[in-house]
């Protein structure tokens, strides 16, 4: 099964949408690229990924995806896509192939991925050999900007729809805020459900320490990127200070950022993000290669069901992150869990 065509599809972001709030800066609206790839035997794959933030962005990953990627991926036959991979990881190394260009490579490695399951008519992670057939989901629900009454009021909503899970926000000015807005979302949650906060990477080494201290007392299942990722000696030190698991990768590139971490014991909880891992293809090696440093691997977001397939087939996968701020809109849930995807590559059904 040949490549034949990429075609590639620029929603830019509105310019009027309401902004979401992150911790310290507003996120404007979202714009995406689509690709689909369409092969000699009729069968097609997609992918699509979205940016926060910068309005240029879809822009400039649709021309590095035709100027850079494509070249390299058309012609090429889809039973090779580890091959495929690799090459389009040297045709973007001059320039490094981290960042957009990462992005890009793993857009087509889904697309790619989902024509494989498509035209042999079943889910991606029937292919790959699972381990489970559902997935525990938290959901990410305690945005900064929402007051106390909104934080609450949502914690219950994810509770109420069937999670088990929730993750809230900290790394605020101060620790007495993170401990209000953690005591604040625990009342809404009763005791059951267990409660994951994330630092936003806001603060020192000294005072994720002092923090991850008081939330452990407070029962918090993860403390999440408490200082920036790439500071690998400061969070070997969290790491070794605190019981809390330490949990972070959103913000590493690639298999390499996370192989340095998991050598260095920088990290207790892996959460690659597809856009800036690879594709399913890194996802799948970024796993397997937790999983031999004996940690664990929880999802950043979820991107369709692309993590959902992965995790079914990695034995140290944790929580798939729901990454919605209306959790009512998710998949039915059971028991706190998402059953695996039924349909056909990445299809839900
Ligand atoms: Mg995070």
């Amino acid at each position: 099964m040949k490549v034949t065509e990429l075609e590639i599809t620029v929603h830019p972001a509105e310019p009027d949408a309401p902004p979401i709030l992150a911790l310290f800066h507003a996120i404007p609206g979202v714009g995406s690229v689509r690709v689909v790839v369409r092969t000699d035997d009729g069968v097609s794959g997609a992918a699509e990924i979205g940016f926060g933030r910068a309005t240029g962005r879809p822009n400039s990953l649709a021309a590095v995806i035709e100027h850079e990627l494509k070249p390299v991926v058309l012609g090429t036959d889809t039973a090779f896509i580890r091959g495929t991979h690799e090459a389009m990881l040297r045709e973007t190394d001059y320039c490094g192939p981290t960042g957009l260009a990462l992005y890009g490579i793993s857009m087509i490695d889904v697309a790619l991925w989902d024509c494989i399951g498509k035209a042999h008519g079943v889910p991606c992670w029937q292919l790959w050999g699972a381990v489970r057939d559902r997935i525990p989901a938290y959901a990410m629900v305690g945005w900064p900007n929402y007051g106390d009454e909104k934080l609450q009021r949502v914690c219950a909503e994810a509770v109420e729809h069937g999670f088990r899970a929730v993750k809230i926000r900290g790394g605020f000015p101060t620790m007495e805020e993170d401990v209000e807005r953690v005591k604040l979302a625990r009342k809404a949650i009763g005791d059951d459900t267990k409660l994951m906060v994330d630092g936003g990477q806001n603060l020192t080494v000294a005072e994720a320490i002092r923090r991850g201290r008081a939330l452990q007392d407070l029962g918090c299942y993860w403390w999440e990127e408490p200082i920036p990722t790439h500071d690998i000696d400061g969070n070997v030190a969290i790491a070794e200070a605190l019981d809390i698991p330490l949990a972070l990768g959103e913000n590493l590139h690639g298999v390499t950022d996370f192989a340095r971490h998991l050598r260095c014991g920088a990290v207790d909880i892996v959460q690659p993000n597809m856009r800036r891992a690879g594709g399913p293809t890194t996802l799948l090696q970024i796993g397997t290669m937790a999983d031999a440093f004996d940690r664990r691997y929880a999802s950043s977001q979820a991107d369709g069901t692309v993590q959902l397939n992965v995790m079914a087939c990695l034995p140290n996968a944790l929580y798939l992150e729901a990454d919605v701020l209306d959790p009512t809109s998710l998949p039915e849930l059971t028991d706190g869990h998402i059953s695996l995807p039924t349909g056909p590559g990445f299809d839900w059904e």
